[in-house]
């Protein structure tokens, strides 16, 4: 069985937050720190439940991909404990592996991710000036995350993903830096486009689309489009005698709604059929465990659930205004 919509689009990757308590502030994020929901007893999936949703995702659901998130998903006490147990379920079901992570805390661990089977990692990054670091982030962890970077590289993470996220007036000026500075490694540089939540007190003036991003980089260099995976949110390009490849990711701008193949499950357990739902179809999986449900019980309502999602997400002045989205609290 398959999670279809009404769109005919066939769900394969689920992203799954693990906390929503994060060790960094960044500006566009998590900039008021409010989020203080994960301190609740019982708040958060259990490991078990985490593991069991992986199962059913990935044995009965045909999901390919599964990701951890958050928040920081490294935060989470004993988070490897959780790391080496989905890993593992690798072997029975055969899904990638990856997980989004702001670096800090991974440091000196790059390789235990790859020995308990991670594909992907993918580390944020958003300036490659201290002082502006610490203004975006509340860190002074620049040089770390450099370094962990390189480690990761080591360690078999070929490429490194590294997300940029780009606001106008703070780092837009870094976009070349950015690709000059990675230019003989084995990274693929990746710029977002500053996307709006309910409390990350977006401004139009901060915004800055794909089409400028990129032409800012190709008054430098020439970007030759890469083939790009099939349902990727990423448009990828290759630069002659680069190593790694340059990417965007549009949400904005270009959205790529039409072949979205993502579900979601936010730290306390809601399933998430968009990035910027409303809770129209919020099914919670810890109150599904915790009341007994089987997992073909779950399965009816999941498949209730994906027909309630939408063509594509709203404007972004409308997503603005949501209150019920934070990128914490969902993953992103
Ligand atoms: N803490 C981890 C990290 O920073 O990578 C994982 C969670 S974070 C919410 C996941 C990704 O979302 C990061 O790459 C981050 O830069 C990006 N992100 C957060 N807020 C965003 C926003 N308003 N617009 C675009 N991307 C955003
Ligand atoms: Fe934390 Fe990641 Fe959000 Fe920054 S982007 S505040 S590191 S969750």
């Amino acid at each position: 069985m398959n999670l279809i919509d009404d769109y005919k689009r066939k769900h394969d990757y689920l992203r799954i937050s693990l906390t929503d308590k994060c060790n960094f502030n960044c500006v566009y994020c998590n900039p008021k720190n409010h989020f203080i929901k994960g301190l609740q007893k019982n708040y958060l999936l259990t490991f078990e439940e985490i593991e069991r949703i992986v199962k059913l995702f990935a044995s009965k659901l045909g999901f390919k991909k599964i990701r951890f998130t958050g928040g920081e998903p490294l935060v989470r006490k004993d988070v490897f404990k959780l790391f080496e147990k989905v890993g593992s379920l690798k072997k029975d079901y055969g899904f990638k592996l990856g997980v989004t992570t702001n670096g800090s805390l991974v440091v000196n661990k790059t390789g235990l991710l790859k020995k308990f089977g991670f594909d992907n990692l993918n580390i944020s990054l958003d300036t490659l000036d201290k002082e502006k670091f610490y203004k975006i982030t509340g860190k002074d962890d620049l040089e770390k995350i450099i370094g962990v970077i390189e480690e990761a590289e080591r360690n078999g993470f070929n490429p490194v993903k590294v997300n940029v996220v780009v606001i106008k007036g703070i780092n837009d000026n870094e976009i070349v830096d950015f690709i000059d500075y990675f230019k003989n490694r084995n990274v693929n540089v990746r710029f977002i486009e500053f996307m709006p939540f309910g409390s990350n007190d977006w401004q139009k003036n901060g915004f800055i689309s794909y089409k400028e991003i990129k032409e800012s980089v190709e008054k430098k260099v020439k970007l030759i489009p890469a083939i790009n995976e099939k349902n990727a949110v990423a448009k990828d390009f290759q630069i002659a005698e680069h190593l790694g490849k340059v990417s965007f990711i549009t949400s904005i701008s270009e959205h790529f709604c039409s072949t979205c193949n993502r579900v979601r499950i936010s730290a306390d357990g809601k399933f998430r059929v968009c990035l910027f739902s409303q809770g129209e179809s919020y099914i919670n999986f810890k109150e599904m465990f915790r009341n007994g449900f089987s997992d073909e019980e779950i399965i009816e309502k999941l498949d209730l659930a994906i027909k309630t999602k939408w063509e594509k997400h709203p404007e972004p002045e409308e997503l603005a205004n949501a209150l019920n989205n934070n990128m914490m609290a969902i993953g992103g």
